[in-house]
């Protein structure tokens, strides 16, 4: 592949492109936006933000609470939306679909619930050198009060997970459960979940995965999987912010003690104790974000209408022209395996340029790309490098805005004499 009109896409992208207000907005003045941020969070088709719109216009309620009208058409919208859901990652049931307000809260909430109740001193807590902070931080906190270990599964030289390090660490210590992301949000690595899980199995651990990454891009079936727990955000796949997802199995969610208490998660309250409502409702304590989730039920539909199948054919395509131009480019070094299919993200780094230099210079071309560590600083040490550009791709980009980032980023190295 390399010439751009050789690329034959699954869908009409500029079909797909009309659905979305944000990328016919002008911006800068007058330079069209390329949004190549997706990895941080996705744009919004029309659908979802008239769902919004539309809940607050028509029938904006409470939920689980009225007996009126209103409040059952806002409790009916908000229920059904838990059902796309469930359809969307195939899990058994309803009551394995948790709201949360995105992956960093169902990672937390399972780190002070089923872990808080189930390790202590002396378990160890597997996680890899790849993960996001949200997968660092909170089982690091959960080690400094518990006395847990957390280990970390090594890279290789190729950018994928070093496999035998992880059976060697599930074989030699007492690994309790193992927490890592589908995808990573740098390299663009796809992990072998399906095994990892397998594996961890065969040493009585439990998986938990962060799945911010993978559910937005690739068809995910959490049963097939085989894992225990499964979290992604709302935000980064067409829905709004405010909202995501844990999956977790029936039999441990009904186990694991709650986590914040209050309204809508209690059967029966009594001045001296308490007791749980039913899943999902046991983990979903107050006034929940009701229109975000309409909102997401509604980016699932959009999703599933194209095709999880084809989007992630067309990143896959994306991707590897995106490679394959960014590889023309002198002093251009991208990190993440080669060779091997990952996911459509692409952290690089320009020799002589710092990378938030690189993203404003971008930026100045209406080009949206994120610079920085991108909450993986422990990856980006184990890289040997402060700081990279990262230009992440949805179902809406197309080759020739991979061909205005690296016009954009010889205009970088012209600005800055290289
Ligand atoms: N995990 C991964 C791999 C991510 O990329 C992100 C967001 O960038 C998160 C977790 C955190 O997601 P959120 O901020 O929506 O909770």
């Amino acid at each position: 592949m390399s010439n751009m009109t050789e690329l034959i896409l699954p869908y009409d992208v500029e079909t797909v492109r009309a659905d979305f207000p944000i990328l016919h907005e002008p911006h800068h003045d007058n330079v069209p936006l390329i949004y190549l941020d997706n990895a941080a969070s996705s744009q919004k088709p029309l659908k979802v933000i008239e769902a919004l719109d539309n809940y607050y216009r028509r029938y904006n309620a409470n939920v689980h609470r009225g007996i009126h009208k209103l409040s059952e058409e806002a409790t009916e919208a908000y229920e059904s939306a838990r059902i796309k859901i469930r359809k969307f990652i195939n899990a058994g049931s309803k009551r394995e679909i948790i709201y949360t307000k995105g992956t960093t809260e169902g990672i937390n909430l399972v780190a002070q619930t089923w872990a808080r109740a189930n390790l202590q001193n002396g378990d160890v807590i597997v996680s890899t050198v790849m993960e996001h902070h949200s997968n660092i931080v909170p089982w690091q906190m959960l080690a400094m009060e518990k006395g847990v270990t957390v280990r970390y599964v090594p890279l290789l030289d190729d950018g994928t997970l070093d496999m035998e390090a992880y059976r060697k660490l599930l074989s030699e210590e007492h690994v309790k459960l193992v927490a890592v992301a589908h995808m990573s949000n740098v390299l663009g690595t796809i992990h072998p979940i399906a095994e990892m899980a397998r594996l961890a199995h065969e040493h009585g651990a439990l998986i938990l995965v962060d799945g911010a990454q993978s559910v937005p891009h690739m068809p995910v079936d959490v049963q097939a999987l085989d894992v225990d727990f499964f979290t992604f955000s709302g935000h980064k796949m067409l829905g709004p912010t405010g909202i995501g997802i844990l999956y977790g199995r029936r039999d441990l969610l009904e186990e694991m003690p709650p986590w914040m208490g209050g309204g809508d998660m209690i059967s029966r309250v009594t001045l001296e104790g308490s007791t749980w409502a039913e899943l999902p409702h046991k983990f979903e304590a107050g006034t929940p974000n009701i229109a975000q989730a309409i909102g997401l039920g509604y980016a699932v539909d959009y999703l599933t209408e194209l095709g999880m199948d084809k989007i992630h054919e067309h990143e896959k395509i994306m991707i590897e022209y995106a490679l394959e131009r960014l590889s023309e480019v002198p002093g251009v070094t991208v990190y993440g395996p080669e060779g091997v299919h990952k996911g459509a993200v692409a952290a690089f780094t320009v020799a002589g340029i710092h990378a938030h230099d690189v993203a404003q210079i971008l930026d100045m071309e209406g080009i949206a790309v994120r610079a920085g560590h991108h909450c993986a600083m422990p990856l980006h040490n184990e890289l040997h490098v402060n700081a990279t550009a990262r230009a992440s791709f949805y179902l809406y980009n197309t080759p020739a805005e991979v061909d205005a980032l690296i016009e954009g980023l010889y205009k970088a190295q012209k600005a800055f004499k290289i």
